[in-house]
């Protein structure tokens, strides 16, 4: 056979070629809707790659997007790495001073960001080292002289760009990922790892994508790649429908209704408030019958699959890390499923999945692998060709893979005979709330740098909209005397206002191990029927929609 590289640039050229008149659908800031075809996009993408590739953008630059989900973004996500370059897409939600680290970690060399992102850029404009800042007229407001106008940059591109041999190891995209602690860490997707994850996903039985597909990417594209959603309905030749910065129910809706989507998919927050503005007007939209949701990034409730089934949607549950690129098993209606009883057939629904091609998966426990019983928990660890080797820059940061090669996931899970994983508990100390996570260790050690708190433990407490939300229990000095408010005002400096505590909750003594450690398992358990007291309102809509 030849060696020939899986690259991106084929299926890029492809494309072009053979889906000319596909659709492209965005919406922009102010609800209204951009449309193109694919042999739009493929000469704009081409425009900007010459351009950047003429201001120097060498195999292995880093380009960063600070971008909602868009059609620029999606030239960009094809632009940058067919010259080499590495997109390097960068979570709009993240505290400023994590946002810097990121950028300069990454090194960065130009960076292409929505004008209605520009207020959270300018916050760290002075702290990052960037050759070029490019700017998208979303919304169409004037640009700042002191940046440069994507549009003018496209327009004025009349080359073609000059495709370097590449490599199928070579880096595509990046994307932060925060640990348990310390600071994120950079997973470098390759081309033949989105090659085969894109492959993968594709298949009927996973989310069975193909050219009669409408996809709706309603996750964020500065996350693990939108699920790799946008690049295999570009494999697919698939129209695309991309949201922009408007994920409200009512808006996602009239997306999935007018367009007749027919796949998307998104963190269980987003479709447990479609399902209710569903469920208050069930003739306002009238969805596509082959639509399939693909829920993902948090467990999906099984009252989820209740609840959407009642409107003839399918829903197909997925889990995976940004590590593994991210989709590493699907939960689909394969033929046990379908043979099943009304209430084991949601059960089996809500687990996790099989593993899909090409990823080996294992759980352990002290004594080794845990046997496929459906009731021995271990550690879930993978392997395969779209499962990061190392973290970027960090080739001696070994905690996270075994001896033999395997990662180490952090998920607790039961494997049952059929392979199928459920995922039971989460090994690391991190609570994911609407599907982005906040750092347990780092706001406990953040309470107690205050002079008063002796002690504080974070835990994730069950909410109905955002899945977990963290509940902080403190431990004072003696006689000291400490506001919620003062502690809020001190978490504020180094968090995002929705990672802070939904509550403070002052106690004399936290629960310990006989190791010293807290025990947060305990504290879980004690606090699971904590009342969730949300802030002004709804705080955490910033989740979905900052600023
Ligand atoms: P993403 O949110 O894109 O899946 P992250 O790396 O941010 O990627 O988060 C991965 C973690 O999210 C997993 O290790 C797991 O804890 C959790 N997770 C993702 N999908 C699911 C799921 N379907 N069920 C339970 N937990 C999930």
């Amino acid at each position: 056979m030849m060696q020939y590289p899986l690259i991106l640039t084929s299926l890029f050229e492809r494309a072009g070629k053979l889906f000319p008149d596909v659709e492209i659908v965005s919406r922009r800031p102010d609800s209204s809707i951009h449309r193109y075809t694919y042999r739009e996009w493929h000469t704009r993408a081409r425009a900007l790659a010459a351009a950047l590739q003429r201001s120097g953008i060498r195999p292995g630059d880093r380009v960063a997007t600070l971008m909602w989900n868009h059609y620029a973004h999606l030239e960009a996500y094809f632009a940058i790495p067919v010259i080499g370059g590495i997109v390097h897409t960068l979570n709009l939600r993240l505290h400023s001073d994590e946002l810097a680290y990121i950028i300069n970690d990454a090194e960065d060399r130009i960076l292409l960001v929505d004008d209605v992102l520009l207020p959270v850029f300018e916050k760290i404009r002075h702290r990052v080292n960037l050759e070029r800042v490019i700017v998208f007229p979303f919304s169409g407001i004037p640009i700042p002289c002191s940046y440069e106008d994507y549009e003018a940059i496209i327009q004025q591109s009349d080359a073609d760009p000059v495709y370097p041999n590449l490599d199928e190891n070579d880096g595509i995209s990046m994307c932060y990922t925060s640990g348990t602690t310390g600071k994120p860490k950079g997973v470098v997707y390759s081309h033949r790892a989105i090659a085969l994850h894109s492959y993968s996903i594709s298949l009927p039985d996973n989310f069975s994508i193909s050219r009669k597909d409408t996809i709706l990417a309603a996750m964020s594209m500065f996350h693990a790649n939108a699920w790799g959603f946008p690049f295999a309905a570009v494999m697919n030749g698939s129209k695309l429908v991309l949201p922009g910065p408007n994920l409200q129910p009512e808006s996602l809706l009239e997306l999935l209704s007018t367009e007749r989507v027919t796949l998307t998919g998104a963190v269980p927050t987003v479709w447990l408030s479609v399902a209710s503005a569903l469920e208050k007007e069930p003739q306002r939209w009238p969805l596509d019958p082959r639509l399939r949701i693909v829920v993902g990034g948090s467990a999906c409730p099984e009252v989820l699959f209740r609840r959407l089934d009642r409107f003839g949607v399918q829903v197909i549950q997925a889990w995976g890390l940004t590590e593994t690129a991210p989709i590493a098993t699907v939960s689909n209606l394969h033929p046990r499923i379908a043979a099943s009883t009304d209430d084991s057939r949601y059960e089996l629904r809500a687990r996790q999945g099989i593993p899909v091609p090409f990823l080996d998966l294992r759980a352990t426990d002290d004594s080794g692998e845990v046997p496929w019983d459906g009731t021995t928990p271990g550690e879930v660890q993978v392997k395969g060709p779209f499962v990061t080797a190392s973290y970027f820059k960090m080739p001696d940061e070994s905690t996270k893979w075994t001896y033999d090669g395997w990662l180490r996931t952090g998920d607790v899970a039961t494997i049952d005979g059929a392979g199928s994983v459920k995922i039971t508990d989460r090994a690391k100390d991190l609570i994911k709330s609407g599907g982005e996570w906040i750092s347990s260790v780092d706001v406990e050690n953040a309470l107690v740098a205050h002079s008063s708190v002796v002690e504080a433990a974070v835990v994730a407490v069950p909410h109905p909209k955002w899945q977990e939300r963290p509940l902080a229990l403190i431990v004072l000095k003696e006689g000291a005397k400490v506001s919620e408010e003062d502690l809020r005002a001190l978490l504020l400096k180094t968090f995002a206002k929705w990672q802070l505590p939904d509550g403070y909750v002052f106690v004399d003594e936290l629960p310990h191990t006989s190791t010293g450690k807290l025990r947060k398992s305990e504290l879980r358990d004690r606090y699971r029927n904590w009342a969730c007291r949300i802030h002004d309102a709804d705080q955490h809509s910033a989740v979905l929609t900052p600023g």
